[in-house]
Parts: C-alpha cells; sequence; structure tokens
C-alpha cells in the first residue's frame, strides 16, 4: 500500500513525509482492515512531525504514518467480527484501542485508559491506503454523511465534548479562542445549546467562517460565561482565564500553561481530550440530522507535506482533508 511516512522529525516547509510502499496491515480475530477514502489533516499532526511534542513523548517511535481521523471502507473482517461487514463505511477516531476494563474504561471515559493507543502516534495512521481497527474502535457512518466528513472523527469529537465540557447553560456567553478545524465545528454545536458564542481569533479567514456560522466576532470587554480554547497559545489560555466570570468554567483543548491563576476567582479550569466511544457516537447522531457542517478543502495522498504547510501558514479555512 502507498504511505505518507515520517522517518524523522523536521520543518514541514523540508518535507519530511515521504511516500511509501508498504506491506498492507494483516488482520486477526476481531480486527477489520479498512481502505481509507479520506483522511483529515489536524493540527497535532502538525506538531508530532515538527517535534513540538517531544517533551510530551509524542511520536513514542518512528517511522510513523500520521493521520486519525478517517473515513473508509471495510476491505475484509477477522473471523471473530460481529458488527460489520465488508463493504460498511466506517470511520476511526484518534482513539484507536483501550484495555476495557480499567476504572476509566468502566465508565465510559475509556479515551481516558492508561493504556489507550492513539491512532498515527502509537499506531500507523490514515495517511495511507490502509489501516486495521478492533471493531470496538471503528465507527458505522450514516449513509447520509459524506465521505469528506472525515473531521468528524477528530476535531468533531473534540468539540463536542470540549462544549459538553463547559455545561453550556441557555443564554450564556461563551467564548472559543481559536477557530479552525475544531473551532469551527465548536461554534455549531456550542449554538445547539441556545448560547450566544464569541469566536476570538487573529485569522481573517477564520473571522469570516466564524460570522458565517453564527457567532459574534471578537471579545468586547465584557464577562464570558465560560471559554474554551483550541488556539495552541499561552496568550489565549491568559486571555481566556481573564475574560471568565468569578465562578466561571475554562476549558482547555490544547497543551499550554497557566500562570497568575487567582484562587479567590474560583474560576475553574478543565481540560478536554479526544472524546469516548459515546461521545463519538453523539457527533454522529448530530451530523447525520445535518446539525453540523465541515467546512473542508481537499488534497492529494501526496500532498500532504503541502496541506500541512498550507495549515501551519494559515491558509486554511476549516480542515484539510487527504481524499486517498
Ligand atoms: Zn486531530
Ligand atoms: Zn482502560
Amino acid at each position: 500500500m502507498k504511505a505518507m511516512i515520517l522517518e524523522k522529525i523536521g520543518r514541514i516547509e523540508d518535507k519530511p513525509l515521504h511516500m511509501v510502499d508498504l506491506q498492507e496491515p494483516s488482520i486477526k480475530g476481531s480486527e477489520l482492515l479498512v481502505k481509507i477514502i479520506t483522511c483529515g489533516v489536524c493540527r497535532s499532526n502538525l506538531h508530532l512531525i515538527e517535534g513540538d511534542w517531544l517533551k510530551y513523548g509524542i511520536p513514542p517511535k518512528l517511522p510513523i504514518i500520521p493521520g486519525h481521523e478517517i473515513i473508509g471502507k471495510v476491505e475484509s473482517i477477522g473471523e471473530e467480527v460481529k458488527h460489520f461487514r465488508e463493504g460498511d463505511r466506517v470511520g476511526i477516531q484518534p482513539l484507536y484501542s483501550s484495555c476495557l476494563n480499567c476504572e476509566y474504561c468502566l465508565s465510559g471515559n475509556e479515551h481516558l485508559c492508561n493504556e489507550r493507543q492513539i491512532v498515527g502516534d502509537t499506531e500507523n495512521g490514515g495517511y495511507a491506503e490502509y489501516i486495521k481497527i478492533n471493531e470496538l474502535f471503528a465507527y458505522r457512518v450514516p449513509d447520509n454523511i459524506d465521505d469528506k466528513a472525515a473531521p468528524l472523527f477528530c476535531p468533531g469529537v473534540t468539540a463536542y465534548r470540549a462544549v459538553k465540557m463547559a455545561m453550556p447553560q441557555p443564554n450564556e456567553k461563551i467564548g472559543i479562542f481559536g477557530i479552525g478545524g475544531v473551532g469551527h465545528i465548536a461554534i455549531q454545536i456550542a449554538k445547539l445549546y441556545g448560547v450566544e458564542v464569541i469566536a476570538i481569533t487573529r485569522s481573517k479567514l477564520h473571522q469570516e467562517l466564524a460570522y458565517k456560522l453564527g457567532a459574534k466576532i471578537g471579545y468586547d470587554g465584557s464577562s464570558l460565561d465560560k471559554a474554551i480554547v483550541f488556539a495552541p497559545s499561552n496568550d489565549a489560555i491568559k486571555m481566556a482565564i481573564k475574560s471568565v466570570k468569578k465562578g466561571g468554567i475554562i476549558v482547555l483543548g490544547v497543551f499550554g500553561s497557566i500562570d497568575e491563576f487567582m484562587f479567590v476567582d474560583e474560576k475553574i479550569i478543565k481540560g478536554s481530550v479526544i472524546g469516548s466511544r459515546k461521545d463519538m457516537k453523539d457527533v454522529l447522531d448530530l451530523a447525520s440530522k445535518g446539525l453540523i457542517k465541515i467546512i473542508t478543502e481537499e488534497f492529494r495522498l501526496d500532498d500532504a507535506n503541502e496541506a500541512l504547510k498550507r495549515l501551519k501558514n494559515g491558509l486554511i479555512e476549516g480542515r484539510a482533508v487527504l481524499r486517498i
């Protein structure tokens, strides 16, 4: 199979991903072999490739095939597969597997499992023609969801969980810091709760996108009830904490550092990372009802370096998607 592989960390301008021909993964037991149709291009792929996250142990090994938001078709199934057949359309989110038996897994938080494996990070990902996955971590894609909606499987579930963690109440003011791949979906999900959404982004392209999706643009200085941060910037985190009312909630969907946290304001800072299998199912239900629109721009697999470079330079409106 063809795959864009990362053998050595490097700046995206130097085209660190290159095309290789590999043996397709072999499957057994409860695994599916999936022929990939589309794979979204995530900012975290860029961080991994450029070595920004080596300090967090990512990637744990090289070489690796990046990419973790996938739609494909089941090509073949292991002898113990119960829920899928050849030809089914399935999606794969970053959560590749978990132990299914620890306190997190047993409480519906398998994305927090200490044994979790991550697609395109600890396991080869979607910048390739094929991937294998245990059927328990594959999701049936409803017929009315387009192949290009692969970003439902990372930004979709990430946005959904982050908004849920903010516990929005009708008529509250919620600030979303950082639009783009995750933020543009978070706006739509937050609006389903009947809140007023304020989009905070310096990018003109993203301001226009947020406006089209019904958000107000720019923080006007009045207090927010909640804030959700997707912009990978300590300044954005600082501003989010400052702009929330006393007792308000700040949800962080990015790495970053927190300084000057005033305990006397009783604000609550929460982290939110991807989402559980149930969250993923909820996202697919919303998308199937037409409540989430994904703005995409398509690239060919061998243009993955170019797609990532455009993402780095802020030139992607919603989400870049590789058509495999
Ligand atoms: Zn992602
Ligand atoms: Zn577990």
